[in-house]
């Protein structure tokens, strides 16, 4: 199950427990490989060929705000400064949006994203977007209603079979302490340099990574040669293209790039989704435009569906979230989770 966390939410920034140490593979694991509630079915089974077809039936979720939860998400995406303020106390901002998150989170949703699709979500920050894609690698389970890969409910799937239908590519991604090439091989252990550099070369960063002093064997992560951004992104989109799962869920990123990693990027993301089911997060305009569905996600609702034109000929909250944050000229809006 490892695998599946590619990227590790916020561990690389999290100010408390791990700035003042290296961060290492082993160490992450050992965080990680943590029992989790999670719990995989006593009959697991596969399914031989795969077509990635994702639907949510009547899907509601709530987060519990326990401190075995809050533990949890630690274990899971490193948002070790969040929950170490809850923890402490010191959370002004957090506890309110926790207690709330109790009755939002998720409410009876329901899509099919056929093998292949590309669905977007949008809504505001808080919506509950992060949290749906949540449930897609069974990082929490639904309270009510079900998640199915090709018809099948994935609590009855092995975890290894799951995690392997799986690219997670999230805000934050996690580089270890160690090379480029143990960075990228971890999503394909017997991937050859060859693979390896296939895959750096779809995602747009071989030229990047040839280029420097010590190529692939460039240490990065803490304490290592610094990435961009951008570079950071495109390393995680060749780790899925080396791992070559059927679904991919990405949060694309807020933060403002150059133009050229924008493009960069882009040309990339339109790679590694080729072929896949992918439901992304979107910021970006290409992306939302490129969807064969838009979901408008709001307080935890699907408030709206379809796609670019119709829903914004309807003027609700997708044409407004459109003028304020997608439209041309307009930055994307920063977004808190
Ligand atoms: P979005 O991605 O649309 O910004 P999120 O899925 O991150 O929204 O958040 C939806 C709601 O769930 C918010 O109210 C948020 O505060 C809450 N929430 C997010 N993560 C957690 C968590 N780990 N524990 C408890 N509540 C959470
Ligand atoms: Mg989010």
């Amino acid at each position: 199950l490892s695998s599946l966390y590619g990227s590790l939410q916020g561990l690389a920034t999290a100010p408390v427990e791990f700035a003042t140490s290296v961060v290492s593979f082993e160490r992450v694991f050992e965080v990680i490989d943590l029992p989790l509630e999670i719990q995989e079915s006593p009959h697991p089974v596969t399914i031989t060929q795969p077509r990635g077809e994702l639907s949510f039936e009547n899907v509601t979720f709530h987060y519990g705000i326990d401190e075995k939860n809050l533990l949890k998400d630690v274990r899971r995406y490193g948002q070790v400064d969040q929950v170490s303020a809850v923890l402490s106390g010191d959370a002004p901002q957090t506890a309110p949006a926790l207690s709330q998150a109790r009755e939002t989170a998720l409410e009876d949703i329901s899509f099919s994203a056929h093998p292949g699709q590309l669905v977007a979500l949008v809504g505001p920050s808080g919506a509950g977007k992060t949290t749906l894609t949540y449930l897609i690698p069974r990082l929490y389970d639904p309270g009510a209603g079900c998640v199915r890969l090709d018809g099948v409910d994935i609590r009855e799937l092995s975890l290894d079979f799951l995690s392997s239908m799986i690219g997670m590519v999230t805000q934050e991604t996690h580089l270890f302490h160690d090379t480029i090439r143990t960075n990228l091989i971890y999503a394909k252990l017997d991937a050859s340099d060859q693979e390896i550099e296939d895959a750096a070369r779809a995602a747009n960063i071989h030229n990047f990574i040839a280029a420097l002093p010590d190529g692939y064997n460039t240490i990065v992560g803490e304490r290592g040669y610094r990435l961009s951004g951008g570079e950071k992104q495109r390393l995680a989109l060749a780790r899925v293209i080396l791992k070559n799962p059927r679904i991919l869920v990405l949060d694309e990123a807020t933060s403002h790039l150059d133009s050229e990693s924008e493009s960069l990027i882009q040309e990339a993301l339109r790679r590694v989704m080729a072929g896949r089911t992918s439901i992304v997060i979107a910021h970006r305009l290409s992306t939302i435009l490129a969807a064969d569905q838009i979901l408008v996600i709001d307080r935890g609702r699907i408030v709206e569906r379809g796609n670019h034109t119709s829903l914004l000929a309807a003027g609700g909250l997708y044409a407004h979230l459109y003028q304020t944050q997608f439209a041309e000229g307009h930055k994307p809006a920063a977004n808190g989770q």
